[in-house]
């Protein structure tokens, strides 16, 4: 450990070096060529660790880089996933670029999670050199991470690539104590709520109209209040489209909902209760429909601490 500790401190300025390089690169979920510039930067350092390294398309949102440094055979891989997409929108370095003041390192991406993809790597470069490395390492590097995988098949490539993995780290850093290691995170789901009602022009007959708006406004209050922040559920509706102009009754609103939820089973049960504030409406004549547009797996429960 010393070893690694004291050949880490060595190569300091040259993580840095390398932070800065991909914390000037724009890289927006949906920036296609942007993420092509990081991964070509990622993989450059891979294939000097002696890490031969592949993509693979995810479909829309671009790609998934997988690098991989051999290692004895009879063992299986050490699995390190992060991601190269950030939540800020195109020229946003160019407004603040990396920077560095006192012992602080700022820029986009710099927390969510850039360093940490250097980190591996450097770890990896770590065990290289003091030839310490005895097991496969998989690195698994994503674009899409912080859109959760919707308009993709990031995740199913995710699952494929990890079968087999002996361990897995994720390189993100963690919110409260970045010396912490963080055993887990919540999960997360985007609901849509799609109210629809029936037109009608307010001036000439607003009896014969149902107001989908009105109806989703009863909803937003009781879907709010699923939210349990000490259990560590929460429920946000984010977003509102709907209505046509102001002497429309609205006909179809839609909201899409951000919940999180710590188990699989707080996911279902929030599932199950928003979808019967969805069968009970206080609009008479007006129905919802509930998409969940986020992929649901089965997996078993990580226990929480
Ligand atoms: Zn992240």
């Amino acid at each position: 450990m010393d070893q690694i500790t004291n050949y880490l401190q060595e190569q300091f300025s040259a993580m840095i070096e390398l932070t800065e390089k991909i914390i000037n690169v724009d890289s927006p979920s949906n920036d296609v060529a942007g993420i092509q510039k990081v991964a070509d930067i990622l993989s450059a350092k891979m294939k000097n660790l002696g890490m031969e390294t592949r993509q693979r398309d995810s479909g829309k949102q671009g790609m998934v880089l997988i690098g991989e440094l051999p290692g004895e055979k009879e063992l299986q891989p050490v699995i390190l996933l992060g991601h190269m997409d950030t939540v800020f929108p195109k020229e946003t370095v160019k407004q603040r670029p990396f920077k560095i003041e006192g012992d602080q390192m700022t820029g986009p991406g710099i927390f969510d999670m850039k360093p940490g993809l250097v980190i591996g790597l450097f770890t990896i470069q770590a065990l290289v050199k003091l030839k310490l490395n005895r097991r496969p390492i998989k690195m698994i590097i994503v674009s899409d991470e912080e859109k959760l995988h919707m308009d993709s098949n990031t995740y199913d490539i995710i699952a494929d690539e990890c079968r087999g993995g002996a361990y897995g780290f994720n390189l993100e850093g963690t919110k409260d104590d970045p010396s912490h290691v963080g055993t887990h995170n919540r999960g997360g789901m985007i609901v849509d709520v799609i109210v629809h009602g029936r037109a009608a022009h307010s001036g000439a007959e607003p009896e014969k109209g149902r107001s989908a708006i009105i109806e989703l406004a009863h909803q937003i209050i009781k879907l709010s209040a699923l939210s349990d922040l000490q259990a560590g559920i929460h429920v946000n509706c984010g977003m509102i489209k709907g209505g046509t102009s102001e002497n429309i009754i609205p006909d179809r609103v839609t909201t899409s909902l951000g919940v999180r939820f710590r188990t699989n089973q707080q996911r279902d049960r929030l599932l199950e209760r928003i979808k019967l504030i969805a069968a009970t409406p206080t609009v008479p004549d007006t129905t919802t429909t509930v998409k969940v547009r986020t992929k649901i797996d089965s997996m078993e429960e990580t226990p929480a601490d």
